[in-house]
């Protein structure tokens, strides 16, 4: 059983809103041109898109992000239409006036599960009081999880477009989730790629807390910011911290053609497995806790 907990839902509300931002007013065609990015079509059409390809990866489920705030109803409809296939997970904003009657839509009226926070992008820093408001309303509703990205943080679609990434990434460390996630017990706090560089941070607080858990999505090339960091002792490590049943695997699939990184799960299977990681334990980080996460 393979499950994914971490693929982007870029949608054509998500081109548009880069457009927008670059201001220059392209199409959604004429970007994903520039992009040679094929176009997403309507959310039903790129929901479809998804299926065929973790069918034909034997993927039995995933988390889709709509990967700009304000763009929950994108993921909602690949919901809707596929329900037992897609986990919705969403960006907000928390500096934004309405983040949290958004959060509360999306997690109520839309069925999305996972807020997603970006503190380096959106220069609100986890002790905030406007992100533990969000927080509070994400943990208001029963079977839902908070995402924090942590550590270095570049978007390889705003590289590519040339926009500008105005990044605070000392407001992404993993300790700063601590006070968070010891507030807010019952709910999951996700930290992507293993904390993205800040492995020792994020395991000084998934230590303290039990409700943090990491995502195994990426490349993961953090690794060369230490030296002798590896991906099997990544995965050593993070097993001996959190045991095996907070450590849920992603690859971090984005656009098409591309599709599912099938390549980052094979290397991860392999760092997995040189890790010294049984059967049992690799089947709970590769399907077993997302199931029971997001069941
Ligand atoms: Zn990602």
């Amino acid at each position: 059983m393979l499950n994914d907990s971490h693929c982007h839902f870029f949608s054509s509300q998500f081109f548009s809103t880069l457009s927008r931002q670059r201001g220059r007013n392209d199409t959604v065609e004429a970007l994903c041109r520039e992009l040679q990015w094929d176009d997403p079509g309507t959310p039903d059409a790129l929901a479809d898109r998804w299926v065929q390809e973790l069918d034909a990866h034997g993927v039995a489920r995933s988390a889709l992000i709509a990967s700009v705030p304000g763009d929950e109803a994108s993921v909602a409809a690949a919901l809707s239409r596929h329900p037992r296939r897609f986990v919705g997970f969403f960006m907000v904003d928390p500096s934004a006036e309405d983040a949290v009657e958004r959060v509360t839509q999306a997690t109520t009226m839309l069925g999305l599960r996972v807020a997603c926070l970006f503190p380096a992008m959106h220069h609100v820093a986890l002790g905030d009081p406007r992100m533990q408001r969000v927080v509070e309303a994400v943990a208001g509703q029963p079977g839902t999880a908070v995402f924090v990205h942590c550590g270095v943080l570049s978007v390889g679609v705003r590289k590519k477009l040339g926009l500008p990434s105005r990044f605070d990434l000392s407001l992404g460390d993993p300790l700063s989730i601590t006070r968070l996630a010891l507030a807010f017990p019952r709910t999951p706090f996700i930290v992507p790629h293993f904390g993205a560089g800040m492995l020792r941070e994020t395991m000084m607080a998934a230590d303290v807390c039990p409700n943090i858990y990491v995502d195994t999505s990426s490349s993961n090339s953090w690794t060369r910011y230490a030296p002798g960091w590896t991906l099997p002792g990544v995965f050593k490590t993070a097993l001996s911290v959190l045991g095996p049943s907070r450590i849920l695997f992603g690859t971090d699939s984005s656009f098409f053609p591309r599709g599912w990184q099938r390549g980052l799960y094979e290397s991860q299977k392999i760092a997995a497995t040189d890790a010294g990681i049984n059967e049992s334990d690799q089947s709970l980080i590769f399907g077993g806790n997302f199931d029971r996460l997001f069941g």
